[in-house]
Parts: structure tokens; sequence; C-alpha cells
């Protein structure tokens, strides 16, 4: 049954276009890079672009997972482009960014999950605009050893990003071959590693959870020493992806933000078009600079 409630009237987005999304398109294009913002169909695009923020996907477009909720192709994936880490930077760069988000698709193909390749595109984008500050978004690295989270904890991001994307009772409906806890000890252990490296994680909610295991994993998330939190509202991007159970309201968002605060995360983002990568930026020079 793939009966969806109506979307709400807090659900709006704006389309995109105008002169600064135009410059971001062009300078994605001109750097053949890949985005989760365009590939995820993401709602906030329009915002985003208009102000020079992409998050930039790498390692290729076809990921070797089938998460139920996402848009990114599953298959094999294409080979590792040993000269996208200098595009990327690239691209950093001529966008002018003071925080970059990187994200990619899962690479269980690969025996380091692409933890070389992400700390080459962290040291790449230092190398050419050191003040910016950049935070990765990375896959579960279930089937590698520790070896793949040190590789990436050593080229230090500020901030280093993993989604549990949902609560534990819906990981196999949600997000197939991924392991809860799993997900929650890879974000403790980049702690243990590194404690100056910021750690993140968020949920979608609207999916079929209650508020009861949302705030279970708000508590597993803080024993797990993570510092900021994002939750945001489900969308299909497709008929064929997970049904939107309900649309969360604004007010319901509002109380999950205030717990969390009260909960201790350092940084909390809880609104119907939170995303993983919004406002990220604006969020952590605030922190930085309180
Ligand atoms: Fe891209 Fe993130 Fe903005 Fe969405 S919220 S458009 S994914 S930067
Ligand atoms: Fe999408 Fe990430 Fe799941 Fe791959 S691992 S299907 S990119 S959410």
């Amino acid at each position: 049954d793939n009966a969806q409630p109506k979307k709400p009237s807090w659900i709006r987005v704006k389309a995109p276009g105008g002169k600064g999304y135009a410059d971001t398109r062009k300078i994605m294009r001109d750097n053949n890079l890949t985005t989760v913002c365009e590939e995820a169909g993401c709602p906030n695009v329009g915002e985003c672009w208009s102000q020079g923020h992409a998050t930039m996907m790498i390692m290729g477009e076809i990921c070797t997972r089938g998460c139920t909720f996402c848009n990114i192709a599953t298959g094999k994936p294409d080979t590792l482009d040993a000269f996208e880490p200098g595009r990327v930077a690239h691209a950093v760069q001529k966008l002018g960014l003071n925080h970059v988000v990187i994200t990619s698709v899962d690479r269980d193909d690969l025996e380091d999950g692409g933890a070389d390749h992400f700390a080459q595109t962290i040291r790449a984008i230092r190398h050419r605009s050191p003040a910016t500050t950049i935070e990765i978004l990375t896959p579960d690295f279930i089937k590698c050893d520790d070896s793949a989270l040190e590789i990436v904890a050593e080229a230090k991001p500020d901030v280093f990003n993993h989604n549990l994307e949902t609560v534990p009772g819906l990981y196999p409906e949600v997000r197939p071959g991924a392991r809860y806890f799993h997900s929650l000890r890879l974000l403790q252990r980049v702690k243990e590693l590194d404690p100056s490296i910021f750690t993140k994680s968020g949920i979608m909610v609207g999916l079929g959870e209650d508020a009861q295991a949302v705030r279970q994993v708000m508590d597993d998330m803080r024993a797990a020493d993570i510092d900021f939190l994002t939750i945001g509202q489900y969308l299909q991007p497709t008929p064929k992806h997970h049904t939107v159970d309900r649309f969360v309201t604004p007010d319901e968002f509002a109380t999950y933000e205030k717990a969390a605060f009260g909960k201790g995360f350092l940084m909390v983002s809880a609104t119907p078009l939170t995303r993983s990568s919004y406002h990220a930026g604006d969020d952590f020079a605030r922190l930085r600079a309180a």
C-alpha cells in the first residue's frame, strides 16, 4: 500500500533558480562533481545553492547498498577516480566556502570502504582552503577493520558525521545491510581516536517510529559521546521508496529539539526540512564563536 498522507503546509519549498544557484551548478558541472543535493532530490536545493552550499558526493553515483528511503542508484559502483579529491578541492575554493560537507556512496566493494579516498579529499581541501572547516558524512565501513576509521580520523575532519537514519526497530526495512549499534560504535570510536573532532549524527522521522524510540536514540547517541544532532521529516523520493508514515508537526520537532539540548547535545537542528547538511556551516560557525 503506497497511500501517502497529504503533504502539510509546512513542507513548502522554493523552486530553485537565480544567479547564485546557477553559479553553484556551473562549478559542480565544470568540475564534473556529483552532489547529494541533486541525487537525493533535496527540498532545500534552491536555498542552499543560492548561497553556494552544495554537498558533494564522492566515489561515484552508484551505491553498494539499497536503503529504502534513498534515491541513489544501487549496483556495481564506478572505479575510483584518483583526480576527484583535487577537483573537489578546486570546487570548494571556487565556491569560497567557510564550511563544506563532503559525503559519499557506500563502497562495500573496496577493502578500506573508501577511507583513503576520504582522507585524500580532506587533505586536498585543506591544502587549497586552509580556513574552510570540513565536515564529512561517511558510510558505516561495516566490512572494514578499524584501520579504515583511523585513516579518516588521521586526516582530521572538523566534523565527523554519520547518520543513524532511523530508530533501531526500523533498521531491517529502512536500512538493510546496516547495524544500529555498529553505527553508534563507529562514532564513539572517532571520539576515542581524536577527541578534537566533533561527531554528529541524524535521523529522519515520519517513517513509523514513535517518540519514545526517538528519545532512546538521543540517549544512545549521548552515551556514544555524539556532539551534534539533526532530525528531519522523511520525504518519499519516488513512489518506489519507503512510504511516509506521517508528517511530524513543527511543534513535535520543537519538543525534540528541546529534549535534545536537555540531553547535552552541543548543536541540534530539528525541523521538518532539516537535512544532515542543512545550515551545517552556519550552525558550526555559531558554535565556534560561542
Ligand atoms: Fe544539499 Fe544539504 Fe542543502 Fe540539501 S540541505 S540542498 S543536501 S546542502
Ligand atoms: Fe543511499 Fe547511503 Fe544507503 Fe547508499 S548507503 S543507499 S547512498 S543512504
